[in-house]
């Protein structure tokens, strides 16, 4: 692997890989990382980094770093929280907390900010504007970005564009994926409780039947996906739980389920519920009984910029070589990075991380999930270098 690597950045690396399995040690959930936000807040004060809020959205922490003079700011963002999941890997900076485990590599992005922090530091007489460091908690539940966005951290100094990658198991470590327009899912949640009236399994027809109502339900929701979304859009709905019943010859009252649903366009994402309801209401009505559903949308649609996906592109060519720079495939996962695009423009790229020759192939949220820690300087020189060209143009 030809990799074009900055000395400062060379030198980090054993740096990076001490603070990555650190935290990957102490894995904390979303809104309780406060040892993880104290140990960031200690390593960019004792980078001579002062400007430094912490307690953002909780446990989130904030960073400023300025240039010689005014001029734009760039945020660049790290989610810092791990998953309630009970580590599987038997390597010595194993998960000590147990049942809490970093499976979606939340530790290294930490790891990686901090060199990106100590680096834009000491070059900081090489720069005009602001480089804004945003440590985010609870990406993957309840969402710490669009807080964080309440709490004001894209003012003072106003933000003109982000940044954000995250470590990617699905591309070899030395690539880096990304592409304009969506490149992660609109993600919503539902649940739905069907109710009948209960009776004796002998006798349905003086009962309305909540588990019949209910598997008519679940199969004419197939074709939310199948009929109503135009077959050029993407869209998921799945069914995750359903629960019903307490006897094999007594007639359900009722029945409740869980289920995700997923698309990419906004124009689908807000025509989804609508579409759900309907179904639910003729067909729960056709077989007398009755629904309450409640949908909650969770992260909309995470949209990359197109002028500042094609920096990034460069700036990962530049790095990496153009002939490893891919067009990733969007994901259907979410991605609360989102809500920060919404507002500014900006690119959120994935970073190569697995290597076959090692056995690190996992996918994220796996218990046994682990990347390639070389991938760690790749990321910080890819961020380094388009956080720069952004300040520049
Ligand atoms: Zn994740
Ligand atoms: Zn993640």
């Amino acid at each position: 692997m030809a990799l074009a690597l900055d000395d400062d950045v060379k030198a980090l690396a054993d740096q990076m890989t001490q603070d990555r399995r650190d935290f990957h040690m102490y894995p904390e959930l979303g809104f309780e990382e406060t040892r993880t936000a104290a140990r960031i807040a200690k390593a960019l004060r004792a980078a001579g980094i002062d400007e430094i809020q912490t307690g953002v959205a909780k446990t989130g922490v904030v960073a400023l770093i300025r240039g010689r003079i005014p001029g734009k700011t760039i945020l660049l963002r790290a989610d810092i929280d791990a998953l309630p999941v009970a580590e599987r890997n038997d390597v010595p900076y194993r998960s000590r907390n147990p049942g809490v485990m970093h499976a979606c590599g939340h530790d290294a992005h930490a790891a990686m900010l901090l060199a990106v922090a100590r680096i834009l530091h000491a070059r900081r007489a090489d720069f005009d504007g602001v480089v804004k460091l945003v440590f985010q908690p609870a990406e993957e539940g309840p969402g710490g970005a669009l807080p964080m966005i309440h709490e004001g951290v894209l003012e003072n100094p106003h933000v003109d564009a982000a940044l954000a990658l995250h470590v990617w198991n699905l591309l070899p470590v030395g690539q880096i994926g990304l592409k304009a327009g969506p490149i992660m899912a609109n993600t919503d949640e539902f649940s739905l409780t069907i109710r009948g009236r209960g009776g004796h399994g002998a006798m349905p027809h003086l009962s309305v039947d909540a588990v019949t109502a209910a598997a008519q339900v679940v199969s004419a929701l197939q074709s939310v996906v199948s009929r109503q979304v135009s077959p050029m859009d993407s869209a998921v709905l799945t069914i995750g739980t359903i629960h019903g019943g307490e006897r094999h010859n007594v007639i359900a009252h009722e029945v409740t389920m869980t289920g995700t649903v997923r698309s990419f366009s906004p124009e689908v994402g807000m025509a989804l519920p609508g579409m759900i309801e309907r179904i639910v209401r003729g067909v729960t009505s056709a077989m007398s009984a009755e629904y309450e559903l409640e949908y909650h949308r969770v992260y909309p649609a995470t949209l990359n910029d197109p002028l500042a996906t094609e920096v990034v592109r460069h700036a990962a060519a530049k790095v990496v070589g153009l002939e490893n720079v891919i067009d990733a495939e969007a994901s259907m996962g979410g991605e609360d990075m989102a809500f920060f695009l919404q507002k500014v423009p900006g690119c959120f790229f994935f970073l190569g991380s697995a290597n076959p020759a090692k056995g690190l192939t996992n996918p994220h949220h796996h218990p046994a999930f682990d990347l390639d820690e070389e991938a760690l300087p790749i990321g910080v020189q890819v961020l380094v270098q388009a956080a720069m060209d952004m300040l520049a143009s």
